[in-house]
């Protein structure tokens, strides 16, 4: 009587040779294979020219994996007037999705291929992230309702979830009746390339999901500022949700939605009670799982002074077990960062720090391609820290126990709110930083990172983001766009 009407995706278990086996024959005959990506239109319009560009793998910038051609100005008005929202009943659009869900599962060869060498994400990443997209398309089928929104929603996703984050958001405007315009990140334009794909196979119609790589600054400002489109959703860094925020504000509805997830500056505190296996495994999870390139992932842990020493002993011997290397290969922890550009923004902040004298442990990077090794930094507390740093840069300082209230004050006043771990074996200490801390997702005595869709709904607050949160009731019922305004003459 009480089961719930729809299961999560049950993956991959990785320790079984035979799963592992089957995942790598599914996968060869995708090791060189180079894909295509290009605008998808309901109604092309080719008289535009469109800028190709190749895409290499970050793990080994000689393997060329495809070629993109940008979206061109042409390309933008042409979605623009081609898209109409997708009107069927819910129970279809309901059924479709999950036909969608069902249709990933069948590619996970494909798309793990592509997760590897497109995003470089090691095999466990790329196994999270397809189950998550698959759990997006099956929940939010769910609240596919009659009172369909009959707008454009721009969807604009990030490369550090390729697939699910591009598939959540889409999803959650197709469920809700949209007709969508997707703006994959320029870096991973052929995941998502291949993911509307696979929608559309589905039969979600183009008119009612079409798709739009190219740059933030062409692709993205021309949505965020055109008031044909009645709603924005995005997941990216905080200036740009900002600067979507203004454009949307200047020409777009007053009341278009717009539903924005940034990103944060995630603290854990581990006080004397905690058992410190558990803790170093769970911050390891935290910081470096998928170098760190999470908005949920682990920046700043506080270790009471007293366990200090023995914490970070065990903590820096766990970090040498993690084996770095290339995301094809099936025993690599950790991949490489998505590009030359995160590298060099990221070694930056290590070189500084290690100039000063700040590094405490770090891992030696493997070969070529774009590695950042595992690291961490002695600060003095989040206020030393400043900025999210999108890598595997685990920042350390010390508290002592009746200094924790001013501990939580300074994580409040970083202004960001989005997960954040607790380490205990107090009860009253959990209730005691729950009523006290501002964030979106607090995690206890557990790692801080891959929220379960349906069960653990995310999403943060503060400069994390406005909400609603993903995965969770409220998302779809917010994806009610406006209907078109007349453009200005
Ligand atoms: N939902 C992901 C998690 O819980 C993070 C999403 C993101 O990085 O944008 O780890």
């Amino acid at each position: 009587l009480f089961a719930p009407a729809r299961l999560n995706s049950r993956g991959f278990d990785l320790r079984d040779p035979l799963v592992l086996a089957r995942i790598e024959t599914a996968r060869a005959p995708f090791a060189t294979h180079q894909w295509q990506a290009a605008p998808i239109l309901a109604a092309p319009d080719a008289s535009e020219a469109r800028a190709p560009q190749e895409v290499v793998n970050p793990a080994r910038p000689n393997d060329r994996v495809g070629r993109v051609a940008l979206a061109s100005g042409a390309d933008i008005e042409a979605a623009l007037e081609g898209a109409g929202s997708w009107d069927v009943s819910p129970a279809t659009r309901s059924v479709i999705l999950r036909m969608a869900a069902d249709l990933y599962e069948d590619h996970f060869g494909e798309l793990f291929a592509l997760l590897a060498r497109e995003a470089g994400k090691a095999l466990p990443d790329a196994v999270a992230e397809l189950r998550e997209a698959v759990d997006f398309l099956r929940y939010y089928a769910g609240f596919a309702s009659a009172e369909a929104s009959r707008g454009i929603f721009a969807c604009i996703s990030p490369w550090n979830f390729p697939l699910a984050i591009f598939t959540g958001q889409v999803a959650a405007a197709l469920a809700a009746g949209n007709a969508v315009l997707a703006k994959p990140a320029e870096a991973t334009s052929l995941i998502a390339h291949r993911a509307t794909q696979l929608l559309h196979k589905a039969g979600v119609p183009v008119h009612a999901l079409q798709l739009l790589p190219g740059e933030g600054a062409r692709v993205g400002t021309a949505l965020c500022s055109d008031p044909r489109v009645g709603g924005v959703c995005f997941t990216g860094s905080l200036p740009t949700a900002q600067a979507i925020n203004r454009a949307m504000a200047a020409n777009l509805s007053p009341d278009a939605p717009l539903i924005a997830e940034t990103g944060g500056l995630n603290a854990m505190v581990v006080d004397s009670t905690a058992l410190p296996e558990q803790a170093v495994r769970d911050i390891l999870a935290s910081a470096f799982q998928s170098a760190g390139q999470r908005c949920s992932a682990l920046r700043m842990l506080y270790v009471q002074k007293d366990v200090e020493e023995r914490l970070l002993t065990m903590l820096h011997g766990a970090m040498d077990e993690l084996r770095q290397g290339d995301p094809w290969d099936v025993s690599t922890d950790i991949g490489p960062v998505i590009s030359a550009h995160a590298k060099n923004g990221i070694d930056e902040h290590v070189t500084t720090a290690r100039d000063q004298g700040r590094v405490l442990h770090r891992l030696r990077p493997p070969g070529r391609g774009h590695y950042v090794a595992p690291v961490t930094i002695r600060v003095g507390g989040i206020e030393d820290v400043g900025r999210e740093v999108f890598g595997p840069v685990l920042h350390v300082a010390r508290f002592e126990a009746r200094d924790l209230d001013r501990v939580l004050g300074a994580i409040n006043a970083s202004g960001y709110g989005l997960t954040f771990g607790l380490h205990t074996r107090i009860d009253d200490r959990v209730q005691h930083v729950d009523k006290r801390l501002a964030v979106g997702n607090l995690y206890v005595n557990r790692n801080q990172i891959g929220a379960v869709v349906g069960s653990q709904p995310f999403g943060g607050e503060g400069l994390s983001g406005t909400g609603p949160k993903a995965g969770g009731p409220h998302y779809v019922p917010r994806f009610r766009a406006v209907a078109a305004a007349r453009r200005p003459a």
